[in-house]
């Protein structure tokens, strides 16, 4: 596809999502059809017969009359927010083209700051849980970065104290346009960590291109193929054509990053990390966004309150 054909597709409007998830009646059915594609099958002990308590939107078991609802056990747990904002939220965050911050959030929904930022990192979390399903494959382009530290924004340069690394990877064509873009925070660049990595988030049988950093031939873990280019660090090496995507991609993300949010504690880099690669890797696709988004959502856990009051994240 080309580029002027991502920047002209069919997207899907404020007002469509007011047609179609408006009322909290439309959401719970929506909600309903994407947890229980089947139809209701309860969690305890597998029955399909349920009845409703209405007052307490609570689904009953027949069988077992074990009681659930249509947010629990999801990231929407114990919310006391109405669907209707969750979808218009999930609506503003997935469409932004360069990430929304919780205090733009705060502002369009109508919450507090520390509701906007909670829903923020759950739906961020949904955007890596749904990325994290998506292995990488054919040809990846695959380089080391650090985030923070002295220099905010992040630095190239190995070693570097007090900063959080990460592994970008960029899969791309045969004729060489990038494909998918995957970033995960490591605990350092070491054999061990890329091959869990690699196992995690590699397809056997890809093609990884790296420089000669020597943990990325842990990829051969995964069944990959590795290749490593040797650039001789300083400037010239991000330049190399092998590695022109992820150069791009990593300048991309860092900015969009540094611009969208004041600052962000390193402890929520993966989720942060994780909305730029999502929206990346579903700029196809912008008209059904939402409903993927929320059959990932109502399969990802509920986030422990121990992040979440974790608001020190401005932005
Ligand atoms: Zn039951």
């Amino acid at each position: 596809m080309k580029k002027n054909q991502i920047q002209f597709q069919r997207g899907y409007s404020l007002l469509e999502l007011f047609n179609d998830y408006g009322s909290e009646e439309q959401c719970t059915q929506a909600l309903f059809k994407w947890k229980w594609p089947e139809g209701f099958i309860c969690p305890e002990c597998g029955s399909q017969s349920f009845c409703t308590l209405k007052s307490r939107k609570v689904y009953q078991c027949n069988h077992c009359h074990h009681q659930t609802s249509l947010t629990s056990g999801t990231i929407f747990a114990s919310t006391k927010l109405p669907l209707s904002r969750w979808f218009l939220s999930i609506h503003l965050v997935t469409q932004s083209k360069t990430g929304l911050s919780a205090l733009e959030l705060k502002r369009q929904v109508g919450v507090s700051y520390n509701t906007a930022w909670g829903m923020k990192q759950k739906i961020m979390q949904v955007m890596k849980e749904g990325d994290d399903r998506k292995p990488l494959s054919g040809i990846i382009q695959l380089d080391d970065v650090y985030w923070g530290g002295e220099l905010q924004g992040g630095s190239r340069g190995r070693g570097s104290k007090n900063k959080t690394p990460f592994v970008a990877a960029v899969s791309i064509n045969e004729e060489g346009h990038p494909i998918a873009m995957n970033m995960n925070v490591v605990k350092g660049f070491r054999l061990t960590e890329i091959s869990r990595w690699a196992n995690q988030h590699l397809e056997p049988g890809s093609t990884v291109v790296s420089d000669g950093l020597a943990c990325f031939s842990a990829v051969k873990d995964a069944n990959c193929n590795h290749v490593s280019i040797i650039t001789g660090g300083g400037p010239q090496s991000v330049t190399k054509t092998e590695f022109a995507w992820v150069n791009t991609m990593i300048g991309n993300v860092k900015n969009a990053i540094t611009g969208t949010y004041h600052s962000i504690n390193s402890n929520h880099l993966p989720r942060y990390l994780a909305e730029f690669c999502y929206r990346y890797n579903r700029r196809f696709q912008l008209k059904d966004l939402l409903p993927r988004f929320a059959y990932v959502a109502v399969r990802t856990p509920p986030m422990p309150l121990r992040l979440l009051s974790m608001a020190e994240d401005y932005g």
